[in-house]
C-alpha cells in the first residue's frame, strides 16, 4: 500500500513531453538523429510487408510499458558498419557542426500575421537559405527531385527502387520564431551565428527544427555518398512556418502530398519531437504521439441602447461572464487511455530511481479508484502536467466602449482554449454553452451559441450574447498514434532509436527506454497535423468554387460549427465534406487571386452579409459609370457570390 503522504510534490518527475526547446548537445543529437534516420532506411529496405518485425521483449515491467527491441539491419548489415566507423571520425563530427551551424546562420524567421507569398516581402529570407542547402548537400540535389510548394514549401522524392512499397515521410520546418532585436544583448552567443563551443552550437533553430532537417538530409547525403539505393520511396517535406500558423508551408505541402500520393498513402511519417533525457536514472527516448486540439471562443455581448444608463451595460454582462469562466476551469482528471498515462507507466515500468511510493501509485491506479484519486492530487499539483492533461481556458482579448460618455453598445472577448487528448471540439462547445447559460438568464439576453439559439425564443431580452468560433479556425484533438505491441511503426523507430543509441556509445544491453510523449503546444497547423492530411483524410478536397444547383440558401458558412450539421444543409451535395471540418481554413484559392490581383491598381468591393440587398444591381452601375469614363480602364467586374 502507499499513502498520500509518501506520495510528494517533490517527488514528481519532469514530464516526458515533446519540449520545442531543449538545446542539449545539439551536435550529438543530429549525429543520433543521423544515424537513427539512416537506420531506418536501412532497416526499412529488408522488409517487404509493412514492418513486420520479430520482437523480443526487454526486460523490466513490460506490463506497465512496452519496450520494442533494438532493431539492427539485416540485409544492409555491412553498410550499417561502415556507416558507423565514418560517422565516428572527427572528419564527420566537423562535417556535422557545419551543416548545422551554417543553417543556423540564415535567419529564417516567421513572423505572426504575414500576407501570402509574393506579397510579403518578409518571405524572402527562405532563398538564402534554399541557396545553402542546395551548395552543402549537392547528391541530395542531384538525386532526389526537388518540387517546390507554394514557392518556399520543400517537397523532395528520394524514388525506391520497389513501388510496392508506400513511401516513408519524413518532414521538419526551416524556419525559426523571431529573436526579439532588443533581446540580442542578452544572448551569451548572436542567435544567428551558429557558433561551437565544443560542445554545443548555439543558436535560434540549432534544436528547433534545424537539428531535425539538417539530420534527414546529412543523413542522405551520407547514404548516397556510400551508393546506398533505397527499396521504398523516402519523401521529405519541409515546411517554412511551423512557429506561426503552418498556412502557407506545411498547409500547402499537405495538400499537395495527399493529391499526388493519396490518401493514407504513407508507411510513416517521422516529424519533430523531443529528444532523449535523463530521468531517474533511466535515459527515455520519446516521441510526441498526441496533440491537444484547440478553440478560441469568442463571446459577444449586445445590450439595447438608451439613452438612460441601464443597470447593466455591456461590459458590465460580460465582465460578470469573464468571471464566471475562471470561476469554473474544466475539471481536469487523468484518463487510464491517455499519452500523459502512458509516459506515467513507463516511468513506473523503467525508471530506475523512481521514488517506490510514485511507482505503487502508477501501478494501482488502473485497478483502484481511490489510488487514481491519490495519484492526481500529487500529479495535477505540478501546473505541466495538469496543463498537459485537461482543457484548459484562457481569457486572451477583450475590447469594449469607444469614448468615455457614450454607453457601449457591444462588448466581446475571446476564450482560448486548449482541449484534450480525450475530448472534442463538440464538448468544448457544449461546456462553454452550458456554463453561460444561468447569466445569460439572468441578464435576459437572446443568446445564441455557435449558430443554436439556446434561450427561448419569444422571451423579453435586454441584450443579445452569442458564442462563436472566433477565426473559424477549430482543431480537433490530432488522433493519437498507436504505441502498443502490434504497432509496427512505432516499433521500427522505437528499435532503430535503441540500436542508434547504443552502437554509437558502444554500449551492451539496453540502455534506453522509450516512453510516448505529447506536445506541449497545440499548434494548430504544425508540418506532422498537415502531414496527417495525407495519411489520414478520408474526405475528398472541394472543388471550392463549384457550388451544387440544389445547395440551399441559409447552409451555415464552411467555417461554422455548424456547417453542414443544421437543417437547413440537409441535401446539400457537400454537406457531409462540411460536417467532417474538412472544409474549414483558409480558402486554398486565396494565394492564387491574390497574385492574379496584384497588377490590378485599384480594387473596389461591394460586400453585404445579406443578398437580395442589390449588390449586383449596384455593381453593373458602377461599372456603368466607370465605362463612361473614356480615361478610366476598368478591365472587368467580378460578381461574386461566397
Ligand atoms: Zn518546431
Amino acid at each position: 500500500m502507499f499513502t498520500e503522504k509518501a506520495i510528494t510534490g517533490g517527488d514528481l518527475p519532469a514530464p516526458l513531453l515533446a519540449s520545442r526547446a531543449k538545446p542539449s548537445r545539439p551536435w550529438r543529437r543530429l549525429l543520433v538523429l543521423t544515424v537513427a534516420a539512416g537506420y531506418a532506411l536501412l532497416s526499412v529496405t529488408t522488409r517487404r510487408q509493412l514492418f513486420p518485425l520479430n520482437l523480443k521483449h526487454g526486460h523490466h515491467d513490460e506490463d506497465l510499458c512496452f519496450q520494442p527491441n533494438e532493431l539492427t539491419p539485416t540485409k544492409n548489415g555491412d553498410l550499417w558498419t561502415e556507416i558507423g566507423s565514418t560517422i565516428s571520425t572527427d572528419a564527420f563530427k566537423t562535417k556535422a557542426i557545419e551543416w548545422l551551424a551554417g543553417a543556423v546562420r540564415v535567419p529564417t524567421e516567421s513572423h505572426d500575421k504575414m500576407d501570402p507569398v509574393g506579397v510579403d516581402t518578409r518571405w524572402e529570407v527562405f532563398v538564402p537559405f534554399h541557396v545553402y542547402l542546395l551548395s552543402a548537400f549537392p547528391l541530395v540535389h542531384s538525386t532526389l527531385a526537388l518540387t517546390k510548394v507554394n514557392t518556399y514549401g520543400m517537397w523532395y522524392e528520394w524514388t525506391g527502387s520497389d513501388a510496392s512499397l508506400k513511401p516513408l515521410l519524413l518532414a521538419a520546418h526551416q524556419d525559426v520564431v523571431p529573436v526579439d532585436p532588443t533581446t540580442v544583448d542578452q544572448w551569451e552567443h548572436p542567435p544567428y551565428s551558429g557558433f561551437f563551443d565544443g560542445e554545443r552550437i548555439w543558436g535560434r533553430g540549432t534544436s528547433d527544427d534545424k537539428g531535425g532537417l539538417i539530420g534527414i538530409l546529412s543523413t542522405i547525403e551520407t547514404l548516397l555518398a556510400k551508393g546506398f539505393k533505397p527499396a521504398r520511396t523516402v519523401v521529405l517535406a519541409f515546411g517554412f512556418d511551423e512557429e506561426t500558423s503552418g498556412v502557407h508551408g506545411a498547409g500547402h505541402l499537405g495538400k499537395a502530398l495527399a493529391e499526388h500520393y493519396g490518401e493514407r498513402s504513407f508507411a510513416m511519417v517521422v516529424d519533430e519531437g523531443a529528444g532523449f533525457m535523463e530521468n531517474f536514472g533511466t535515459v527515455f527516448a520519446t516521441p510526441g504521439i498526441a496533440e491537444k486540439g484547440g478553440l478560441d471562443v469568442r463571446v459577444d455581448v449586445t445590450s439595447a441602447h438608451s439613452s438612460i444608463p441601464p443597470k447593466d451595460t455591456s461590459i458590465g454582462i460580460l465582465a460578470a461572464l469573464l468571471v464566471e469562466y475562471e470561476s469554473n476551469p474544466y475539471e481536469v482528471h487523468i484518463d487510464l487511455h491517455s499519452p500523459v498515462f502512458d509516459t506515467l507507466l513507463c516511468f513506473a515500468g523503467h525508471a530506475k530511481d523512481l521514488p517506490s511510493s510514485l511507482r505503487k501509485a502508477i501501478r494501482q491506479a488502473p485497478h483502484s479508484k481511490k489510488a487514481m484519486r491519490s495519484l492526481e492530487k500529487v500529479i495535477l499539483a505540478d501546473n505541466v502536467y495538469r496543463s498537459l492533461i485537461g482543457t484548459t481556458q484562457a481569457i486572451t482579448l477583450t475590447q469594449g466602449g469607444v469614448k468615455s460618455n457614450a454607453l457601449p453598445e457591444q462588448a466581446w472577448a475571446v476564450i482560448n482554449h486548449r482541449i484534450e487528448t480525450e475530448s472534442s471540439v463538440a464538448a468544448t462547445v457544449e461546456h462553454d454553452t452550458q456554463l453561460l447559460k444561468s447569466l445569460a438568464n439572468k441578464f435576459n439576453l437572446t443568446y445564441t451559441s455557435f449558430g443554436a439559439q439556446i434561450s427561448e425564443k419569444d422571451a423579453p431580452s435586454s441584450g443579445t450574447l452569442t458564442l462563436s468560433d472566433a477565426w473559424g479556425t477549430a482543431l480537433e484533438p490530432a488522433p493519437i498514434t498507436p504505441t502498443g505491441r502490434d504497432a509496427a511503426p512505432y516499433a521500427l523507430l522505437a528499435g532503430t532509436i535503441k540500436a542508434t543509441f547504443n552502437s554509437h556509445r558502444s554500449l551492451q544491453g539496453d540502455n534506453i527506454a522509450m516512453s510516448p510523449g505529447i506536445m506541449t503546444g497545440n499548434t494548430a497547423t504544425t508540418s506532422p497535423r498537415l502531414a496527417m492530411i495525407a495519411v489520414q483524410t478520408s474526405a475528398a478536397v472541394p472543388d471550392p468554387l463549384s457550388v451544387p444547383e440544389n445547395a440551399p440558401e441559409h447552409c451555415p458558412g464552411t467555417e461554422s460549427q455548424l456547417a453542414g450539421k443544421a437543417s437547413a444543409c440537409a441535401g446539400c451535395a457537400n454537406q457531409d465534406v462540411c460536417a467532417s471540418g474538412a472544409t474549414r481554413g483558409p480558402d486554398p484559392a486565396l494565394p492564387l487571386i491574390t497574385n492574379r490581383m496584384a497588377n490590378v491598381k485599384r480594387k473596389i468591393l461591394i460586400l453585404s452579409g445579406k443578398g437580395g440587398v442589390g449588390k449586383s444591381t449596384f455593381t453593373a452601375q458602377l461599372g456603368w459609370a466607370f465605362a463612361a469614363d473614356e480615361d478610366t480602364q476598368a478591365s472587368s467586374l467580378h460578381d461574386l457570390h461566397l
